[in-house]
């Protein structure tokens, strides 16, 4: 019960980790006044710098300073550019670094690097940045920015971006739809639930694996060339617009077609995937619905249904045996990338007969799955659970699971189950309900 409650605890908490994230997206929206400095150090003036308030000398010389560069170990890695020997810059020498690194620096803010108005290449990476205001470096073609603590990002206003590496770092968003020249997007790692890329014809690498996104819409990417979107939710890909692409990976979503017939450039594929498929019993059998997954016109791309007897021209798959899970092979029209693995874990269709009464809970201690029994599916269940290979998908009860009562899932757990199945013992012989 106690390990019940932690599960329900901790589920609420990553919730509420979420919202609290959302809150601090609204809140720390950018501020262009957040570009330039508040005040003068003694002896200068808040004067202009290539039209940004700035702490300037009495010849309106950038001073290297705390107000105009906070972050001391940002300030320690603009002195060494070039021109900021005697400690400032003139606009001329400001406006001739179009490069700068600050690579590893455990550099929190950034802030200051909008006076380097010709900055091309930006390199910030694997730093401390909760964020990052670029919104004054129109000329960047290259940002470097990940490894960071990012969790907003805005690039509207670098319209000659053509190379954008953001990855690992916190985002939910991504607009790049001011970047008409992007070529390169690293994005991967974050927590993005969607990502347009249709202003982005001109794109060749795309890594967007692991976010959270349910769609992904390349058809506007002709020249893409490398394609990484693997571990999201993606229930369909198209590819066929996309006749230059060499590389795919997109394992780990939750594809159960693919046609790979239009990428005849396409060597490397990985695109291994899981689903999950409502499992009926039927008297002896156990059968599953493969036309629920592929379309009744590509039932005949699926080439081996492991375990279960396949009929192609229904998609219906027949097991003699309950499966825990089942594999099928689809056919993705590319002679030298093999098939497509997707692995089925079945699900226990709902039994709309069955009465509801909230009023009193039918939980009964061993049955894992509601269904009223004592079935080899429970047994199964617990050994998921212990084996922390169960999935929601499995729709597990899993205050019924700990039938010794003492908090945990464990191997003694699992030993009473199987006897409750077996009919060794009875319900009121459980620890839990002596
Ligand atoms: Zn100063």
């Amino acid at each position: 019960m106690k390990k019940f409650l932690a599960f329900i605890l901790s589920l609420t908490m990553l919730f509420g980790m979420f919202g609290g994230a959302c809150t601090v997206f609204a809140a720390s929206q950018t501020d262009e006044q957040s570009l330039g400095a508040a005040e003068p150090c003694a002896g200068h003036t808040l004067g202009s710098f290539n039209g940004l308030p700035a702490c300037v000398d009495e010849n309106g010389n950038l001073h290297i300073c705390e107000n105009n560069f906070p972050d001391a170990n940002f300030r320690e890695e603009v002195l060494d550019l070039r021109g900021a020997d005697d400690g400032y810059f003139t606009e001329k020498e400001a406006e001739e670094i179009t490069y700068l690194s600050v690579y590893g620096q455990s550099v929190s803010s950034l802030k200051g690097v909008g006076f380097f108005v010709n900055l091309t290449s930006l390199n910030c990476a694997l730093n401390q940045l909760t964020e990052l205001d670029v919104s004054g470096n129109s000329a960047l073609e290259t940002l470097y920015c990940y490894d960071n603590q990012l969790t907003q990002l805005d690039v509207s206003g670098n319209p000659a971006l053509t190379d954008l590496s953001c990855f690992s770092n916190q985002l939910t968003q991504l607009d790049v739809s001011g970047n008409p020249v992007l070529a390169d997007l690293s994005c991967f790692s974050n927590q993005l639930t969607e990502l347009d890329v249709s202003a982005n014809p001109a794109l060749t690498e795309l890594d967007c694996g692991y976010n959270l996104l349910t769609q992904l819409d390349v058809s506007g990417n002709p020249a893409l060339t490398d394609l990484s979107c693997s571990s999201n939710q993606l229930t369909q890909l198209d590819l066929s617009g996309n006749p230059a692409l060499e590389t795919l990976y997109c394992s780990d979503n939750q594809l159960t077609e693919l046609d790979l017939s239009e990428n005849p450039a396409l060597t490397i594929g990985f695109f291994s995937q899981s689903v999950s498929l409502e499992l009926a019993s039927e008297g002896d059998f156990w059968v599953a619905d493969l036309s629920e997954l592929v379309s009744p016109d590509h039932l005949d791309r699926i080439v081996s249904v492991d375990g279960g007897e396949f009929d192609s021209q229904t998609g219906i798959v027949r097991f003699d045996y309950q499966p825990f899970l089942f594999t099928y092979e689809y056919d993705v029209r590319k002679e030298d990338l093999g098939t497509m693995r997707v692995v089925v874990y079945p699900t226990e269709p709902e039994d709309p007969t069955e009465p509801e009464d909230p009023t009193e809970p039918t939980m009964r201690y061993g049955d894992l799955n509601n269904d009223g029994k004592y079935t080899a599916t429970d047994s199964m269940y617990i050994r998921l659970i212990i084996a922390e290979l169960d999935t929601p998908a499995h729709n597990i009860n899993y205050e019924a699971a700990d039938v010794t009562g003492d908090g945990k899932y464990t191997a003694a757990d699992t030993m009473y189950v199987r006897r409750l199945v077996a009919e060794l013992i009875t319900l009121e012989e459980l620890p839990v309900n002596q």
